[in-house]
């Protein structure tokens, strides 16, 4: 018998027994079920979660993630909303209330079911069968090459699509830390733009590039549902001066490739958990800085303020000081080692508080078409990098 046949009401229930899920649930009562979240794997970061919900259409839930405190950006709480899809392509923003004092910090989600299930993340996910779609997508392309790097250290590809028939090698990676997941949305944008033959910015930068498009750098954390860290527990973004086989292949081919190519610039795409705007990172403190690398930096950061209002510049990273950077990092190693204008873009898990979207926040689309912006702003200058 059915639980309609009888009567009773089915029970809320709580699965993240997928790709890049990550949940624990300590306890259901009713309606409310009180989660956790799980560290990656050997490590102590936390922070990414994924889960479905499932219970009768109409049902009011009311999720609380507790332990959020000790998580490894606790300012990513206060001011956001969990992330929330019934059909797993559109993803809205479900009310959210932080609360530091309960139960070593509570994130509560309320949330009232329209069908019998809902997805939650942190960000919009992005799996990896879209990575694999996104791959096969930009090979059928015209001039399109793909080129596996490596393997990581669970054994899946470390994927490189070039294009472009200019001489200024370009390099363009994402999701080193896996959570991250608008970087690859940003990714999906950037490939489209740069294989559309009608766009007439990107053809301006075919002719004058190699671009070297890198989607995920970490696809085993990303499958595995983790915030920061490889298969095991490393950062990537931390192994960039002096790259290991054993700790972090994944960076060890992309650098080794870039030592075959060179790099003229080069841009490494991450989310910040606590910022509520867009914002660059450059290459500032390290030791070779050049006064012509770093006002190309900086003019191309305040041409893209002027492009788009989904960036700024009033908001960011503080700037290493001089002789200071941390060559373990991607964009201070490769602006080092190759004399590249090299940075750091950031997008928000919450939004862009200067331009607000109270439905979605920042979002897969919002990423897609900064992609578009950045890459506009390249071709406006790229004639003198
Ligand atoms: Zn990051």
């Amino acid at each position: 018998m059915t639980a309609q046949q009888t009567g009773s009401t089915p029970p809320l229930r709580i699965n993240s027994s997928f790709d890049s899920g990550n949940i624990r649930v300590e306890a259901i009562d009713g309606t409310t079920a009180t989660l956790s979240i799980h560290k990656d794997h050997e490590s102590d970061f936390f922070q990414w979660f994924h889960f479905r919900a499932a219970a009768p259409a109409g049902t009011r839930l009311t999720l609380r993630i507790t332990g959020l405190a000790q998580s490894s950006y606790p300012d990513g709480w206060p001011g956001y909303a969990a992330c929330v899809s019934e059909d797993r392509e559109r993803w809205d923003r479900a009310a959210s209330r932080y609360d530091p004092g309960v139960d070593g910090g509570t994130l509560t989600i309320d949330y009232t079911l329209v069908g019998d299930a809902a997805w939650f993340a942190y960000f919009a996910p992005y799996s990896q069968e879209r990575h694999h779609d996104l791959v096969a997508q930009a090979a059928a392309c015209e001039g399109v090459t793909v080129r596996q790097l490596g393997e990581s250290l669970d054994g899946r590809p470390i994927d490189c699509l070039e294009l472009g028939s200019g001489d200024k090698p370009v390099w363009l990676i994402a999701r080193q830390h896996p959570g991250e997941t608008m970087a690859e949305w940003w990714m999906e944008g950037a490939l489209d733009m740069l294989t559309d033959p009608t766009n007439a910015h990107a053809r301006a930068l075919r002719a004058a590039c190699r671009f070297y498009i890198v989607p995920n750098m970490n696809p085993d954390g990303a499958f595995r549902g983790h915030l920061r860290t490889n298969a095991r527990g490393i950062n990537l973004n931390r192994e960039w001066h002096e790259p290991q086989a054993d700790r972090a292949p994944e960076v060890l081919c992309v650098r080794n490739r870039m030592d075959e190519t060179g790099v003229a610039f080069a841009m490494d795409v991450h989310g910040d958990e606590a910022i509520p705007a867009v914002f660059l990172a450059g290459f500032e403190g390290i030791p070779s800085i050049k006064d012509a690398q770093l006002a190309l930096f900086r003019r191309y950061r305040d041409t893209l303020a002027i492009r788009t209002p989904d960036f700024q510049t009033r908001l960011g990273y503080p700037e290493a000081r001089p002789g200071k950077a941390n060559l373990s990092m991607a964009t201070a190693q490769i602006a080092e080692r190759y004399g590249a204008v090299a940075m750091t873009l950031e997008m928000p898990f919450k939004d862009n508080d200067d331009l607000p979207d109270t439905a979605q926040g920042w979002s897969p689309e919002r990423s897609m078409q900064l992609a578009r912006d950045c890459l506009a702003t390249l071709a406006e200058m790229v004639g003198d990098i």
